[in-house]
């Protein structure tokens, strides 16, 4: 229990609790390997953080665990190995190799799809169903790998876990496992509470490059975001719009577009592959309608 000492002044206590947080931060920075700098977007962007990949990934790990538990994975291996190849084709051209990526699918009527830190990637099949070619599939996987690259979810969790060890001290604990513990509760909120605005436009942005490097038509981005418009009206639940921060579906489109048109001329060999994507979407199963209350 915290005791509060009586010939201390609140702002002595409150300096020698930053001063403790710091350095049990900085002994498990040590314990767990510091990532000083590393690259988290297109053209070399670098950025600042305290975990380094192997400390990401144990926790993505964990953090999956739980997500499997509580999902329906479609068994499907023909839309996994889809799936995973449409993937691959994307990390291939990223800024972000250093990962084994796993990818899966959610039978479930949610318009979403998430990316976990240490880059676990899942997509519901009613995200799947308002597609129709694999640009617009593409476009989703390449936004969710963006949200990896950029180490979105670790920042988050970095952000999160230093809260958390404030409090851990205060209450006379800190051992690591404990932390680890706060890291993947932290983590799995996250996929429910989302990023924050400007991290969802940098997403979009990453991805719309990535696509294009991989040979998919950038429009397919267009035209996923006018199906997520169509379909905001129904679910509020589309593609991570769960979250307060997201960017507005028109802004998104916007963006896009002008995007799109810096690139310039786009070359006409830069595909959408409908017939492949149709002919997967024939395979989802179909959707069980809830019986009327
Ligand atoms: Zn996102």
């Amino acid at each position: 229990m915290f005791k509060t000492t009586s010939n201390k002044s609140h702002s002595q206590i409150q300096k020698k609790h930053v001063l403790w947080r710091n350095i049990v931060l900085a002994l498990l920075v040590g314990a767990l390997g510091v990532s000083a700098c590393v690259t988290t977007g297109p053209r070399g962007k670098k950025s600042f953080l305290l975990f380094g990949t192997d400390y990401e990934v144990a926790t993505g790990k964990q953090i999956n665990e739980q997500v499997r538990l509580e999902s329906t994975i479609l068994d499907d291996s023909l839309w996994q190995s889809y799936i995973t190849e449409v993937g691959e084709k994307l990390v291939a051209v990223s800024d972000r190799r250093d990962l084994g990526y796993h990818f899966a699918v959610i039978d479930s009527d949610q318009i979403n799809a998430f990316a976990l830190p240490g880059g676990y990637i899942y997509f519901y099949t009613g995200l799947l169903r308002i597609m129709d070619n694999e640009a617009q599939l593409a476009a989703v996987m390449s936004h969710e790998i963006s949200h990896v690259v950029a180490r979105h979810g670790m920042k988050r969790v970095q952000k999160g876990l230093v809260a958390q060890l404030g409090y851990a001290f205060v209450f006379g604990d800190s051992e690591s496992s404990q932390v680890r513990d706060a890291a993947v509760g932290v983590g799995l909120s996250l996929v429910f509470a989302g990023y924050s605005r400007s991290a969802e436009a940098e997403a979009d942005r990453y991805g719309i490059e990535y696509m294009s490097l991989a040979g998919y038509n950038p429009q397919g981005a267009v035209g996923m975001f006018e199906h997520l418009a169509e379909a905001g009206g129904r679910n509020a639940n589309a593609f991570e719009k769960l979250v307060a921060g997201h960017p507005e579906t028109q802004a998104r489109i916007d963006n896009a577009e002008s995007q799109i048109a810096a690139m310039g001329e786009l070359s006409s060999g830069l595909r959408f592959n409908r017939s492949v994507y149709q002919r997967m979407k024939a395979r989802l199963p179909e959707v069980i309608e809830k019986p009327a209350k």
